[in-house]
């Protein structure tokens, strides 16, 4: 059976070595890190992880972030990605992170205007977190090269500025957990994209002003707001 459109490209990230992944679905974990979990108000206790999602093609490699229509509080939150190269449902902890291809510097950038008109009106979180190019990531880096990191600093930077200071020891449900976790709501397959939460200091950028994103161990990100 021949397709009737032509089928969309597939969404993919460039890995560190050559070679591109490509994504099925991006997942998102809410207040993974206590002290942002208190900035938006939130709980810094362990209660069970939430998750929300943005498209495959909102992850954009090109170090260029156009600032979006229709709002004008546009936040960056520096977060660990973790791309999958296997998956399952019901995925044990101790099992998970062999499903882990490799890891990314991303930035889940958020119209927190419309998100927090959202969460007032208890509307889903969409038109906030899963907008055209809405995820700027860098190059994924292989779990075969550098093992699956659980600290290292987490950083954000904007006009060299530092906005965000962070460890990735500092999360609240770790890699292994979210991916079981994950698994027990949605069966996680290959090329699946999680994002694992941000540190506290979350705030807004505009145009022309330029965010620098690092996790240690991980990667660098430069990214354009245009
Ligand atoms: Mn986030």
């Amino acid at each position: 059976m021949r397709y009737v459109i032509e089928p969309p490209p597939v969404a993919t990230v460039p890995v560190v070595g050559g070679g591109l992944f490509p994504v099925r679905r991006v997942y998102c974990i809410g207040r993974n890190y206590a002290a942002h979990a208190v900035e938006m108000g939130g709980d810094p206790n362990r209660e069970p992880p939430f998750f929300f999602q943005k498209n495959p093609d909102d992850l954009d490699p090109s170090g260029r972030f156009p600032y979006p229509r229709r709002s004008s509080n546009v936040h960056h939150e520096v977060e660990l990605a973790v791309a999958l190269a296997a998956g399952g449902e019901d995925i044990p902890v101790e099992r998970a992170l062999a499903c882990v291809f490799g890891y990314a510097v991303a930035i889940d950038m958020t119209r927190r205007d419309l998100q927090d008109e959202a969460k007032k009106l208890q509307r889903p979180w969409e038109i906030a977190k899963a907008f055209a190019r809405s995820a700027p990531i860098g190059e994924l880096v292989p779990a075969s090269a550098i093992g699956h990191p659980s600290r290292g600093a987490v950083t954000l930077a904007v006009d060299g500025e530092l906005r965000q200071s962070g460890d990735l020891a500092q999360m609240i449900w770790k890699v292994p957990e979210i991916v079981a976790t994950l698994s027990q709501y949605f069966t996680l397959a290959p090329g699946d994209v999680i994002l694992t939460g941000t540190p506290s200091g979350v705030g807004p950028v505009g145009r022309g002003q330029v965010m620098e994103a690092a996790i240690e161990g991980v990667g660098r990100l430069r990214v354009e707001v245009v």
